[in-house]
């Protein structure tokens, strides 16, 4: 594979206050938030227990950690346990991500600038190209190098060692990764969302370090309109104390927190107006379901990859939509949800069903 230098991507984000992926004013105070050792990082229980066993294991062998395959939605600590990987293994942490990996001379560059030991992180590893995956296969299975000099009939392949590493890859999307890259990682780990005790412990360690004021209920709040996602929570407390600070109240309360999701529109399910249009949406236009994810992207004007990572996911896990193989259909809870009357056959159903029970109980 003929490797040639050349420049790093940039990824568009989108603006949305519960979207759990990363917008600008995150990346800032991220740093400060970012837990640095296991014992910080609230929530997990079954990734952090493993990671402990491995970690613990790779130091007494004095050698890197094998690869490590994180997955799981956005938001939910990827990044923050790669870096943990990187401190408790008390090595450099080096991230980049897949988009940014253009060519295979970009990942040549990083591969060859690591040192014995480092954790390379690679957010969103299933958008590396095929020619790039190719580079990586032996770096992974044996710290080399291919590299091919000359042209036509002379051209020959040349190995280079590199120093022993640990791969970190972060995916949304693990069933999107090609089948001999997963399998080459020794360890996967998937992320969970966050239950909302584990959210509101979150909210509580980060209102300390941002010297936020917050009362246990003030947290409650936020932490139930956080869609189980620590991102969103960290998001959500900031701006919670911005309607507190304006108000002049020098604390966040439960009324306090919950003044200010009314007015940022989030629900006390965490729903905010894109989630609400498209259960709307789906039962306006489409009789409840089902409809595909592309038309109704187009009708909501949205992209099919928005919908499908940052809404779905989670009104999936409210039990507001399910996915069928014809398509999307909002459940009874969605009508619930919204206050809308179920639809007449669906009443009668449900009118019989009731009528049949109390025959029953006669
Ligand atoms: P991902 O890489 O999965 O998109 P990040 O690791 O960037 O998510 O996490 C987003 C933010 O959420 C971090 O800045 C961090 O402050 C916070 N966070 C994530 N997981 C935890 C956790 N387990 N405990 C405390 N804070 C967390």
């Amino acid at each position: 594979m003929a490797i040639e230098p050349s420049d790093f991507g940039q990824e568009e984000e989108r603006d949305r206050l519960v979207t759990p992926e990363a917008v600008a004013e995150d990346f800032d105070s991220e740093q400060n938030l970012r837990p640095h050792s296991l014992a910080e990082y609230i929530g997990q229980a079954k990734a952090k227990e493993n990671l402990k066993v491995y970690l613990e294991a790779a130091k007494m062998r004095a050698e890197p950690l094998d690869h490590l395959l994180l997955y799981g939605p956005p938001g939910l600590g990827k990044t923050t346990l790669a870096g943990i990987v990187a401190n408790e293994m008390g090595v450099q942490f080096r991230v980049t991500s897949g988009p940014a990996i253009e060519k295979p001379g970009d990942l040549a560059a990083l591969l060859t600038n690591l040192q014995e030991g480092d954790v390379l992180f690679i957010d969103e590893i299933h958008r590396l190209s095929r020619q790039v995956e190719e580079v990586l296969y032996p770096a992974l299975e044996d710290y080399a190098l291919d590299i091919m000099i000359g042209k036509g009939p002379s051209a020959q392949s040349i190995r280079i060692s590199l120093p022993r590493f640990t791969l970190v890859g972060a995916t949304t999307r693990a069933g999107q990764l090609s089948s001999p890259l997963r399998d080459r990682f020794g360890v996967m780990l998937k992320l969970e969302m966050y239950s909302p005790e584990e959210i509101r412990q979150i909210v509580c360690r980060s209102a300390g370090i941002l010297e936020i004021s917050c009362n246990d209920e003030g947290a409650k709040v936020i932490a139930r309109s956080s869609r189980g996602t620590p991102r969103v929570a960290n998001r959500l407390l900031k701006r919670v104390r911005d309607f507190a600070m304006v108000r002049g109240e020098d604390e966040i309360t439960g009324a306090g927190a919950l003044y200010a999701m009314e007015r940022m529109e989030i629900d006390e399910s965490g729903l905010d107006e894109l989630d609400r249009t498209l259960l709307r949406a789906v039962i306006e236009m489409y009789g409840g379901g089902p409809v595909g994810l592309d038309t109704l992207a187009a009708a909501l004007g949205e992209e099919a990859i928005t919908l499908e990572d940052v809404s779905e996911p989670y009104l999936m896990q409210k039990g507001l939509l399910t996915r069928t193989p014809r398509g999307r259909c909002v459940t009874h809870l969605a009508y619930r949800h919204l206050g809308m009357p179920l639809p007449q056959e669906e009443q009668q159903e449900a009118q019989q069903t009731l009528e049949e029970l109390l025959r029953e109980t006669k």
